[in-house]
């Protein structure tokens, strides 16, 4: 790929790295997957989907399509192995199918890497190093709660058969973030992953299988937007558990509104990243580039607002713009790749659309210069300045490598700002006083808050969002109470 093989910027890099790409030998990619159901791999009833490399435009796999009478029969085994089987077992026990799981995960490591980053186009420094590891401490984690619940405060009565839809961008990590809470308090699951990144979901399911976990504990359906609609609007389903985008969030909520059903959603985001102009500004502008380059900005919770103080606005804008030039696009198995590729055709025409509005809008757009490969969907990390607050590329959620810069000159004016949004998901501050830490995190309508830092995940710890960006918290002791009664 062009990029991996010469340096990938325009700013005068003297290397030329030669590229380490990861062998995909590792993987044994079918032909074709049917859905996973009751314990066994069996053939949709409906179409079949093909899945492809973003990066390659190389289809992978044929994948099939579940359809309403699909989806009833993983909801029907999910249902009778909660009543017969994992709903009766002890705590303990369940504890040891997670543990198992999470070695497992452990063990297959490199595969559920090679083949994430193949599905998804995210880079395999971060599929190996975050998705990866972080989704196997999802299930250890929760592995030691599932004997502890009484402990936790939500009482110890699973809920019964949750019904689980997950985005695109961390496809092994969401379905960990979904299934492991819900299996350690009793649950049984019925999980559909996203059309463009089944594969990842379907090799957990052969985990399952590999851990002798109870047939129907764990269904994946396989399938597009109508594939979750009947999952979560299914008359067995007790719980619905919805990570994507906020329009889709909220046609979720009409449609269980007034059942029994408990909901939670995870929705989108525009997180500001404020610095101010004590903060060490090398480290700021690292944590900027991680907040949104890191996964291409196909992150809910991305720093893809940067409101800088106005005193250091051209030095920190200096320096990120000369780290920008750094940082190398292309093949996502390369383990020097920091950006891979865009996850589809529809999303790369998003990230398009909305830019060439922040164009019209008159933001001044600036772009690291690079090879881009000439197959597959790619686009070059880019910041926008002179963004006002009205911009739509100030408001809307791009995610994709696309970074919004404004101004501040008072820590109110820089919290009214970061305010300013219908998400509140996350944000990051930069600064060396700890008491303005303390005082902006308490400001901030954020589930999440990074101080000197953004993009920290940890099982232990509890996330979601207020305002559109939903409601409910995955992670920690918080995220098993949508799962009991
Ligand atoms: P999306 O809403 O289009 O799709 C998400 C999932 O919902 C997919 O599996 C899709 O097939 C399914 N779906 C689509 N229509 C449906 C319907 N009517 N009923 C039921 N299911 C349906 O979102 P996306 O483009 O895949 O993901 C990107 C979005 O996800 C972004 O907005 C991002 O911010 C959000 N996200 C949020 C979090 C979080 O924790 N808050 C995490 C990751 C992603």
């Amino acid at each position: 790929m062009a990029s991996s093989t010469s340096t990938s910027t325009s700013g005068g890099s003297p290397f030329e790295y030669a590229p380490a790409p990861e062998s995909r030998a590792i993987v044994d990619l079918k032909p074709s997957y049917g859905l996973f159901v009751d314990g066994d791999f069996v053939d949709g009833r409906g179409r079949s989907f093909k899945t492809i490399s973003p990066a390659t435009e190389e289809v992978l796999a044929e994948v099939a399509e579940a359809d309403e009478a699909d989806v009833d029969a993983a909801v029907r085994a999910a249902r009778r192995a909660h009543t017969r089987v994992w709903g009766r077992m002890p705590g303990k026990e369940r504890a040891k199918y997670l543990f198992r799981i999470a070695r497992i995960i452990q063990e297959r490591a490199r595969e559920l890497a090679v083949l994430e980053s193949l599905d998804n186009g995210k880079p395999i420094r971060e599929s190996r190093d975050v998705d990866v590891p972080t989704a196997a401490a999802h299930f250890f984690y929760y592995a030691g709660w599932a004997d502890k619940l009484e402990y936790a405060g939500y009482g110890t009565t699973p809920v019964g058969v949750a019904g689980q839809v997950i985005p695109w961008n961390f496809p092994l990590l969401m379905l960990a973030w979904k299934v492991a809470p819900a299996l350690a308090c009793g649950n049984t699951v019925v999980l559909k992953p996203a059309e463009t990144t089944p594969l990842t979901a379907l090799l957990f399911a052969e985990i399952c299988q590999q851990a002798d976990l109870p047939p129907g504990v764990v269904n994946i359906v396989t399938g597009a937007g109508a594939t979750g609609a009947a999952v979560v609007s299914h008359d067995d389903v007790d719980k619905v558990a919805f990570t994507g985008s906020t329009g889709v969030g909220r046609s979720i909520a009409q449609a269980v509104a007034g059942t029994r059903k408990k909901v939670t959603l995870e929705l989108g985001g525009k997180a500001a990243n404020v610095v101010f102009d004590d903060a060490p500004l090398d480290q700021a502008v690292e944590g900027i580039v991680d907040g949104i380059f890191f996964n291409q900005g196909h992150v809910c919770c991305a720093g893809s607002r940067l409101l800088v103080q106005e005193s250091v606005y051209d030095e920190l804008l200096d320096r990120l713009k000369r780290r920008m030039s750094t940082l190398r696009v292309g093949d996502p198995l390369d383990k020097n790749t920091d950006v891979g590729a865009i996850n589809s055709g529809e999303q790369l025409q998003r990230i398009r659309e909305l830019s060439e509005v922040g164009d019209a809008e008159g933001a001044e757009r600036w772009e690291v210069a690079c090879d881009l490969p000439t197959t597959g969907f790619w686009f070059p990390p880019t910041i926008f300045t002179g963004v006002s607050q009205a911009h739509r590329i100030a408001r809307e959620e791009i995610f994709g490598p696309v970074l919004s810069v404004l101004t501040f000159r008072t820590p109110h004016e820089a919290v009214e700002k970061a305010n300013n949004t219908p998400y509140g998901l996350s944000a990051g501050i930069w600064t060396e006083k700890g008491s303005r830490i303390l005082w902006m995190a308490d400001q901030l309508r954020a589930g999440v808050v990074w101080a000197n830092t953004f993009n920290k995940f940890d099982a232990t710890s509890p996330f979601g969002g207020y305002k559109e960006s939903g409601y409910g918290r995955e992670g920690g002791r918080h995220g098993l109470e949508g799962y009991l009664r």
